[in-house]
């Protein structure tokens, strides 16, 4: 370890775009966690002396003092392969130099977050350990989709501050593709497409339609457009058969979440296709457009019972063809939820027949009926290398609406686990006919990194409904760049950088508890429960003693806080139904508390907070001010 007090960050000339970010994360976070600041240079300016000189570049905006120092490093076009980083120390006389390299201008930020994981913090000092990284990610697309509907928690709620601060965080763990919904049409009204609507809708639309995407091209990633496969603006649906629910031989469509039309009929499709259409001419950039088969969308009508798939396909190769001529490079990606074991022989029937304009895959939550390497048999060779995952982190154990949900070993991609939701209150899936409860197991591993490393999968796009999910997210994100790493490590990383050395291993332990708890809750009896919530506890308590006092301000700490809180009270509810059903009311407060960082009322959340966080509480104190949240 070489200890540096003063250091220069060196960039190019024309440095710009995402490099340009890069170097000012990197000044930034030394400036937040040691006090000093690290003047930024470029190339032409530098003939200071400085002990530490990090040079910043990509491979595609080379200069001569990158070039000269990759050359020594043995750093080319193909050790870096697409989106490979590079990061050196290199020692000259008295100075040291400290190399970094991306493929891309988007890896050099993965290149910096990992830097920034590698290096130790003084107060007054950056701890630099002998580096030689030279690596590239195993899967083509480690994406999130950051839901931006109803269902979520807390996205909606977000301005650009909040957005940019949560889209440098996930480039930083190498997260390469952003998905949201620019809008789901159904839960919007068509006057905002007109230029009317009311102001907060404007507002809305502003961000996520123009906002929200040039930030994220501003990081180099790539863009997921999500939309519903059948849904169209509330005010046009009396015109058409509106959409149902029902079962078919081939798919199941359980749930409809408003403006989902009948897609059978050609006047239906045409409208489909049109309002679809608009949005694709409206935003700036689209690199991914995801189309949902079901959930939310679809139909079950008497109908669409035999030609529902035949329909999705059709119109989405008509989706494809208008998409096309907005963004030519733009990649469609279809699903396979709900399939039956019929339906989705079907599905790759369709693949095999004509599915040029498809250009991915994901591999859904439900839906379980062949494994990743039945599937791959099954279609065109062209596809079999285009598989993403979806797996599901943001509602297991029912705390999707309450709390943290730091999974880290397993997770689920059947939701069948979320049978045990029904211990804090949530909903049962057992009603639904391809819910198949055993069939995770067929598709994919329940645990990571066994998950990721099948070798099928060429990618992941975990479904995130908020911020409650942050852990597992970015473990996907990391395992997706490299498979072979164990979650552990990873979540060891996550905790030394967000909660510092000193609470790290105190932290990893609680939040492996917590995991522990939410798989064993369906048979844990009361002492059990107790004596693992009191475990949570102590660990956080004892941590937060030995947390820097800038960490504990931030919400990664606050939800775990709670949570640790809750799983006590839920501990103190014991057998008594009622009492627990009280408790998990109190739950859907937290939730809305824990928006306190991005919500729209900051002062009531905070006040409830510290209500909340007050020792030697009781429960029946606390049901007030949730309440009033
Ligand atoms: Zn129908």
């Amino acid at each position: 370890m070489i200890s540096k007090s003063k250091g220069m960050i060196i960039v190019s000339k024309n440095c710009e775009g995402p490099t340009g970010k890069a170097a000012k994360i990197l000044q930034d976070r030394i400036k937040e966690r040691t006090g000093k600041i690290f003047e930024i240079r470029k190339e032409d300016e530098d003939g200071a002396f400085s002990p530490l000189k990090i040079i910043i570049g990509s491979l595609q905006n080379p200069y001569p003092l990158l070039t000269e120092l990759q050359e020594r490093a043995e750093i080319n076009k193909e050790s870096l392969g697409k989106e490979g980083v590079a990061i050196k120390t290199l020692k000259e006389g008295e100075s040291l130099y400290l190399l970094i390299v991306g493929a891309s201008p988007a890896a050099t930020i993965f290149a910096i977050g990992k830097l920034l994981r590698s290096v130790k913090y003084q107060p007054d000092s950056l701890l630099i350990p002998e580096l030689n990284i030279l690596e590239g990610p195993a899967h083509e697309v480690r994406g999130t989709f950051i839901a931006t509907h109803e269902a979520s928690r807390s996205y909606l709620d977000w301005n650009i501050n909040n957005w940019e601060e949560y889209i440098e965080d996930l480039a930083l763990w190498g997260i390469n593709s952003i998905f949201y919904f620019p809008t789901q049409f159904g839960q919007w009204s068509e006057a905002v497409r007109l230029g009317n609507g009311n102001e907060e809708e404007r507002k809305k639309w502003e961000l996520l339609s123009s906002k929200v995407p040039e930030l994220i091209k501003s990081y180099g990633l790539n863009i997921g457009v999500h939309i519903n496969f059948n849904d169209v603006f509330p005010e046009n649906v009396s015109k058409f058969k509106p959409a149902e629910t029902g079962t078919s031989e081939y798919i199941e469509v359980a749930g409809l979440e408003g403006g989902e039309i009948c897609p059978s009929y050609p006047e239906a499709q045409k409208a489909i296709l049109d309002v679809r259409e608009e949005l694709f001419r409206r935003l700036p950039y689209i690199d991914f457009l995801s189309i949902d088969i079901v959930d939310a969308g679809g139909c079950g009508c008497k109908r669409c019972k035999t030609s529902y798939i035949d329909t999705y396909f059709k119109v989405c190769k008509g989706i494809a063809g208008r998409l096309r001529e907005y963004h030519p490079e733009a990649k469609v990606i279809i699903n396979t939820q709900a399939l039956s074991e019929k339906g989705i022989e079907l599905f790759c029937q369709h693949l095999r027949k004509d599915s040029l304009w498809l250009g991915y895959i994901l591999y859904d939550c439900y839906g379980l009926t062949l494994t990743l390497k039945e599937l791959k048999s099954r279609i065109p060779d062209r596809l079999r290398d285009k598989i993403l995952a979806q797996p599901e982190i943001t509602m297991r154990d029912g705390w999707g609406k309450r709390g943290a949900t730091p999974w880290v070993r397993h997770f689920d991609h059947a939701y069948e686990k979320s049978y045990d939701l029904v211990a804090l209150g949530g909903w049962s899936m057992e009603k639904n006919k391809y819910w198949h409860p055993e069939g995770s197991y067929l598709i994919l591993p329940d645990n990571l990194p066994r998950a990721c490393a099948v070798e099928e999968l060429n990618g992941a796009c975990s479904y995130s409904e908020g911020l409650h999910d942050d852990i597992p997210k970015l473990i996907w994100a990391q395992e997706g760049w490299n498979p072979e790493q164990d979650p552990v490590d990873i979540l060891d990383e996550y905790c030394s950088w967000y909660f510092g050395e000193k609470a790290k291993d105190k932290m990893v332990k609680a939040i492996l508890k917590m995991e522990e708890v939410s798989i064993l809750r369906p048979k844990f009896k009361t002492r059990e429960m107790l004596e693992s919530a009191s475990k949570i506890s102590e660990l956080i308590e004892s941590a937060e003693a030995e947390i820097p006092t800038k960490a504990k301000e931030g919400w990664r700490w606050k939800m775990l806080l709670l949570r640790a809180k809750m799983e006590m009270l839920i501990a103190s509810g014991g057998e008594d139904a009622k009492l627990k059903e009280e408790i998990v009311h109190l739950h859907h407060g937290v939730y809305r508390l824990t928006k306190t960082k991005y919500g729209q009322k900051p002062g009531i959340g905070k006040e409830a907070l510290e209500r909340i966080l007050a020792r030697d509480h009781k429960i029946y104190d606390l049901r007030i001010p949730l309440f009033e949240i």
